[in-house]
């Protein structure tokens, strides 16, 4: 006989038993710089995607007040039914501008996003999608919804991308779907994405970047990474993004041309099928946009700190890896050593994840730090002491 619930537990028994089970932490109150995570107070926060506090800035919070009055707290449908407020378009147009686009398209999140969107632009088993190997999960998973074939390149290696792309024209694949993070999420490097631009123009491809964690951070006042490179916007066809990270909110988006926009919302089930973002979340969005737009400091800020904390991580001898941005990985190797790390971090007060097989390669694993723009020079000096002492009671330094 079938035991239909039997599975639920023996699974998730396996996790535990190899240490992959997700254990929560609570955050009491907000993603502050020092937040109250488990009931222990006054803990810097170093793995949170708020980058600039945005999520806490006066007038994103404002805005989200007046929404609710101004228009309830839920939009009663999808958006192309009866969901399509005037406060979702506002903010689209918000995004294009800053972003220097032609229109942009907001969506749920940034995982329906990359689910929703990808499979549309490669759909068929005469499509080719070219993917780096350490591109985020949410691209993996929009790859695994479309037919086309899946070439994946070594991470930011362009020869083996151009290889791959021409070995795509050479089969005659219709089209070419490139695919690539912005900014890495384990490594915080950066995707060189000049050079991808050339190479899919080799062949026709269409140009996708995941710039989830290079908005806010690069580019001239955070317009991410295609400002970063001082690529033509017509040059790289989807610059996807989040509102979860920088922008310090919720939601998916997408900047490109009116052409995209219209293929994009009619093709893509994720945003077709969903419920639209409630009014407050809509308003802090574009309040957060506007943010960025007239208040330069917060992103220089975060390079301030990024700089210094880089630095400082690499003069005591830690393993920074590849980082170039805010993410800023510390390598320790073995998975056991990166979680006692990290718990005798969060013993002297700071808070920063441990990042383990299979989220990384075996022999990678590490803490994981995000650097933001609201951390005092204290609090980094607070952060520095908590590191040195941990590192060398470890034998990591
Ligand atoms: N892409 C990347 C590179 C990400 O890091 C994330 C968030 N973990 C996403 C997409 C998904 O974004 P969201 O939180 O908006 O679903």
């Amino acid at each position: 006989m079938r035991d239909p619930r039997g599975f639920l537990r023996s699974e998730y028994r396996e996790l535990v038993d190899q240490d992959l089970d997700w254990k929560l932490r609570v955050l009491r109150g907000a993603s502050t710089p020092r937040a109250t995570v488990n009931g222990r107070e006054n803990v810097l926060m170093l793995s949170s995607n708020n980058y600039l506090g945005l999520s806490l800035h006066p007038k994103v919070r404002k805005a989200a007040q007046e929404a609710l009055k101004t228009h309830g707290a839920g939009s009663g449908s999808v958006r192309p039914i009866a969901g399509n407020m005037d406060l979702h378009e506002e903010l689209e147009k918000k995004l294009a501008k800053f972003k220097g686009a032609e229109a942009s398209l907001v969506y749920q999140s940034g995982y329906m996003t990359n689910t929703g969107l990808i499979p549309q632009l490669a759909p068929d088993r005469e499509d080719v999608i070219i993917s780096d190997e350490l591109n985020h999960g949410s691209i993996i998973d929009g790859v695994r919804l479309s037919h086309a074939q899946r070439k994946v390149y070594s991470h930011r290696d362009m020869d083996d991308l151009r290889d791959q792309a021409q070995d795509a024209e050479d089969e005659g694949a219709r089209r070419i779907l490139i695919v690539t993070d912005g900014v890495f999420s384990m490594d915080g490097d950066i995707a060189p994405l000049d050079e991808i631009v050339r190479i899919g123009e080799e062949v026709g491809a269409t140009i996708y970047v995941d710039d989830a964690h290079g908005e806010g951070v690069l580019g001239e006042g955070g317009r991410g990474i295609v400002s970063h490179f001082h690529l033509d916007h017509s040059r790289v066809h989807v610059e996807m993004g989040t509102f979860s990270k920088a922008y310090g909110v919720v939601g998916g988006h997408i900047s490109g041309s009116q052409d995209l926009m219209n293929f994009a919302y009619n093709k893509s089930r994720t945003w077709l099928l969903t419920g639209s973002h409630p009014p407050p979340v809509a308003a802090a969005c574009t309040a957060a946009v506007e943010v960025l737009e007239e208040e330069p400091q917060h992103v220089e800020r975060l390079w301030d700190n990024t700089e210094l904390f880089r630095k400082a991580l690499r003069e005591m001898g830690f393993d920074t890896g590849s980082s170039e941005t805010p993410i800023i990985p510390v390598i320790v190797g073995e998975s056991g050593l990166a979680k006692e790390f990290s718990d005798l971090l969060f013993e002297k007060g700071v808070f920063a994840l441990p990042i383990v097989y299979p989220m990384v390669a075996r022999g990678q694993a590490r803490i994981r730090t995000q650097m933001r723009s609201d951390l005092s020079k204290d609090d980094l000096h607070y952060a520095f002491a908590a590191f040195e002492e941990a590192g060398k009671n470890l034998d990591i330094i």
